[in-house]
């Protein structure tokens, strides 16, 4: 820690070829962890980390860069722990998902990507649990490898590579049998498949596993929702014991029924979408610790018209999916902000996921929460991302409005500073 008094430190670590000190005064600061409100703090920047945060009577040291955010909310950067990079919307007017495949080359797809990249950290999200290419192989470790090296902008990712499901499990599909089409995961059958794909993933960079656990959902006649399931428990806890052994978790797809049951009878890590989960699933959840992404604003968007079997189960699982989310929130379930956009097109707010946590009962500092120390927790990175504190990396955001009175507010991020360099400030116009 560079001692107080100005010019005679800062030269003695200049000498010492330390970084050049940032200091970010934040009238008004949330740092991921406080369930309050600061004022008027003091964060100062070395380097790609956060040296010390202070009242704003500390000494700002001559020759320091100050930004001011006097008259801003300061957050720590956005962690968004479901997405795809590699998806481009699926709308159908546009060849939905099966175009994205079969007429996309892949240097159009890592364009794509590439700027997927960019409108997250310009929104503010600076970490992405991005959960599986979609066909595009290993595209989200070369796209992370571009962005630490400098080459593109973008935030930290933890990539899924390829996904894992089973035969019949997994698009495309509906083609003409004899035809041996292009899948959008890598499909095994029997367990030592599943923990061969589990090796090739690891192998070849995924810091995530991500398996589908359930497939194709329907209404049936008495009127609920049915879930296809896919891995068995056997062939789960393969990939669960292997991804585990090198330190890494899994992260299972599932809508409800027998496919959620045998995720969690897995061990699964986390439970993506979770659309109807009974309150002994709940209870289960609570007692292995399982992560819930729940993903609410995909199944709001796009409904098929009422009367037509997809349009009825559309409104299914929003209907389910709500009630899911409120017994999670009530059982303080560890809830993860997760949007899964690219399913969502990337020109649209990544942050209306707020919006739609709290509109179900989940308090704004709650989400916020969830989009920062929580889902840093889950990636491993506790203090290092997620909350704005000494030793955390550099991840600071700031808006003009409150998220706590409005959570829309966090669509309109005008400040991203990232591993402490500043990649936009619309406050410093
Ligand atoms: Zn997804």
């Amino acid at each position: 820690m560079v001692a107080m008094g100005g010019s005679v430190s800062l030269a003695q670590s200049g000498a010492q070829g330390a970084a050049a000190l940032t200091v970010i005064r934040a009238g008004a600061l949330i740092d991921g962890l406080t369930e309050s409100v600061q004022k008027n703090r003091l964060i100062f920047v070395r380097g790609e980390r956060i040296e010390k945060v202070a009242d704003s009577a500390a000494t700002i040291p001559a020759g320091a860069k100050v930004i001011d955010l006097s008259n801003a909310m300061v957050l720590p950067g956005l962690i968004d722990a479901h997405t795809h990079i590699f998806l481009w919307g699926e709308d159908p007017a546009k060849g939905g998902y099966d175009a994205n495949i079969l007429k996309a080359g892949i240097a159009l797809r890592a364009a794509r990507a590439t700027y997927a990249a960019k409108r997250a950290l310009e929104q503010g999200f600076v970490a992405l649990r991005d959960l599986e290419t979609e066909g595009a192989g290993y595209g989200d470790i070369e796209i992370k490898q571009a962005i630490e090296e400098g080459t593109i902008p973008g935030p930290r990712i933890f990539g899924a590579t390829r996904a894992i499901s089973t035969t019949g499990g997994y698009n495309l599909e509906d083609y003409a049998p004899e035809l041996e089409m292009p899948k959008g995961a890598q499909l095994v059958d029997g367990p030592v498949e599943a923990r061969k794909a589990a090796r090739q993933q690891l192998e070849h960079g995924a810091d995530w596993i991500k398996v589908y656990m359930t497939h194709r959902s329907w209404v049936n006649k008495q009127g609920n929702l049915v879930s296809q399931p896919t891995l068995t428990v056997e062939e789960l806890k393969a990939i669960v014991d292997e991804a585990h052994g090198w330190q890494k978790k899994v992260a299972c797809h599932a809508y409800n029924g027998i496919g959620l049951q045998r995720a969690l009878d897995g061990g699964c890590d986390s439970i993506e979408h979770g659309l109807e989960i009974t309150d002994a699933q709940i209870a289960q959840m609570q007692r292995q610790g399982t992560w819930y992404c729940p993903t609410l604003s995909p199944y709001y968007n796009d409904w098929a018209p009422a009367d037509t079997p997809a349009g009825k189960r559309d409104r299914a699982r929003a209907a389910l999916h709500e009630i899911s989310f409120k017994k999670a929130l009530r059982a303080h379930l560890k809830i993860v902000y997760g949007t899964d956009m690219g399913g969502i097109p990337w020109t649209e707010p990544i942050a209306q996921e707020f919006k739609r946590m709290v509109s179900l009962g989940m308090t704004p500092m709650d989400a916020i929460e969830s989009a920062t120390s929580r889902a840093a927790e889950m990636l491993d990175m506790k203090g290092e991302i997620g909350v704005i504190a000494t030793g955390a990396y550099a991840e600071v955001i700031a808006m003009a409005g409150d998220p706590l009175k409005d959570a829309g507010e966090l669509e309109h991020v005008r400040f991203v500073m990232h591993n402490g360099a500043i990649f936009k400030n619309e406050f410093a116009k």
